[in-house]
């Protein structure tokens, strides 16, 4: 007996009508009419199949922080709003109610993977498990003291303990989180790199985000941020990169030989000034190239549809070429090039790759009339148009509605946190 079949779904990169059956987190059958008893049937007749997103950036708990210091560029954002609020309310339960509320927002947009690196993120793994989600979890390891920890020694015990309690889960893996080469010292990023190759873990970190981060590296070190880490012998397969905007060929040269992957957030970096990362460049060089949102902080939001649209007009505009990024390579990005980043075989609609997906209903003005599905799902389509979300077999969201969390919840803690912190932002004006 299979555990699921989508019956009649069009799964747009075959362009064709296919019964999907579900068995063990696995695609194992696709047939035009399959004939097998399964636990539990969605009818899917003029629906879209596509894989899910995997958002390979984010911040998750930072949805409690969305809408503040809106239009202030990276640097005055973290130092005046966004660090001054975490040192104020971050706790395990600002990081739970956070991640609860970004959590659903990403299945609702489509999103079976997240990249996470914040503080407490026990937290963020218990939402994590609740929602049946795919999660990469990782403390940020800093310099400076926060409420996580005082030392660096101190970040890398607790990143290890983190590690060794959520090793070998199904759906959730630690990962190893140095936040930046700004925060963290050649020493602290040397220590962290021998903790993540000694506890198997891939690295997550932000890395030439803007100008003035790539002219304090060569202030400090006498070399740009991927260059250091080069020289560090930072950079390798399970090295994951956020960011990457400022690069010259020679650093290009550097992640494409070392096979590090680059997590490209271009939301973020247009709200926050960064730049525009040269991401087709990357893309015909052969370096491994994903998506991601960023936190909903800098965002504003956790869209990886919007992300997908936004990447690719980017490209095109940048470059001045239409040719710079067609729509299956962007798809491709958002999709399969996040999941093989982590050694995860999903993100294509195949048998023997996960059963992670997503229907859209086309029945919309407009996505009508649907003569090429991806590129309109690409160009046109919108985040809310998902209509049922599938990870690793099990259903999370059905015609709209999320199966695992209470949404109503959701907007509890939000109105919760949005009286606290409003609260506070007063009484600072004030006296
Ligand atoms: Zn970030």
């Amino acid at each position: 007996m299979l555990d699921l079949i989508v019956k009649k779904a069009l799964v747009a990169e075959k362009g064709k009508v296919l019964d999907i059956g579900v068995k063990d987190g696995l695609i194992v059958r696709m047939e035009e009419n399959l004939q097998e008893p399964a636990k539990y049937l969605i009818h899917a007749q003029g629906k879209l199949l596509f894989p899910s997103f995997a958002n390979m950036h984010t911040h998750i708990s930072m949805s409690l922080l969305r809408g503040l210091g809106a239009d202030l560029p990276l640097m005055d954002w973290l130092q005046k709003v966004i660090w001054v609020l975490e040192g104020e309310f971050v706790s395990p339960e600002f990081v739970r109610d956070g991640a609860l509320i970004g959590i659903a927002e990403a299945i609702r947009s489509g999103t079976t993977l997240f990249m996470d690196m914040y503080f407490f993120e026990e937290a963020v793994a218990e939402v994590a498990l609740q929602a049946g989600i795919r999660a990469g979890l990782g403390f940020g390891i800093l310099d400076f003291p926060t409420k996580v920890a005082k030392t660096p020694e101190e970040y890398l015990r607790r990143a290890k303990e983190f590690a060794r309690a959520f090793k070998g889960q199904e759906l959730i893996f630690p990962v190893l989180c140095p936040h930046a080469v700004y925060t963290c010292s050649p020493d602290t990023l040397k220590k962290a790199h021998q903790l993540a190759q000694e506890e198997d873990l891939y690295i997550h970190i932000h890395v030439a985000e803007t100008k003035s981060e790539v002219e304090g590296a060569l202030e400090k070190f006498g070399k740009r941020p991927v260059e250091h880490l080069y020289s560090l012998g930072f950079l390798s397969e399970r090295t994951l990169m956020a960011h990457v905007v400022w690069t010259t060929e020679e650093e290009r040269e550097l992640i494409k030989s070392s096979g590090a992957k680059v997590l490209h957030c271009p939301e973020s970096n247009l709200k926050l000034a960064s730049g525009i990362a040269p991401i087709s460049d990357y893309v015909r060089r052969g370096i491994h190239v994903c998506l991601g949102t960023d936190g909903p902080a800098s965002n504003d939001n956790l869209d990886m549809l919007e992300e997908l649209s936004t990447m690719i007009k980017l490209q095109k505009g940048a470059n001045l070429d239409a040719k710079a990024m067609d729509a299956r390579t962007a798809l491709k990005i958002a999709t399969e090039k996040g999941f093989s980043a982590v050694g995860i075989k999903a993100g294509r609609i195949e048998i023997g790759y996960s059963a992670d997906f997503i229907l859209l209903d086309p029945q919309k003005p407009h996505l009508q009339p649907l003569y090429d599905p991806i590129a309109q799902f690409v160009y046109s389509a919108r985040s809310s148009d998902v209509d049922t979300v599938v990870c690793n077999g099990r259903v999370l969201m059905e015609k709209g509605e999320l199966k695992t969390l209470d949404e109503e919840e959701v907007l509890h803690v939000a109105k919760k946190w949005k009286e606290r912190i409003e609260g506070f932002l007063r009484d600072k004006i004030i006296h």
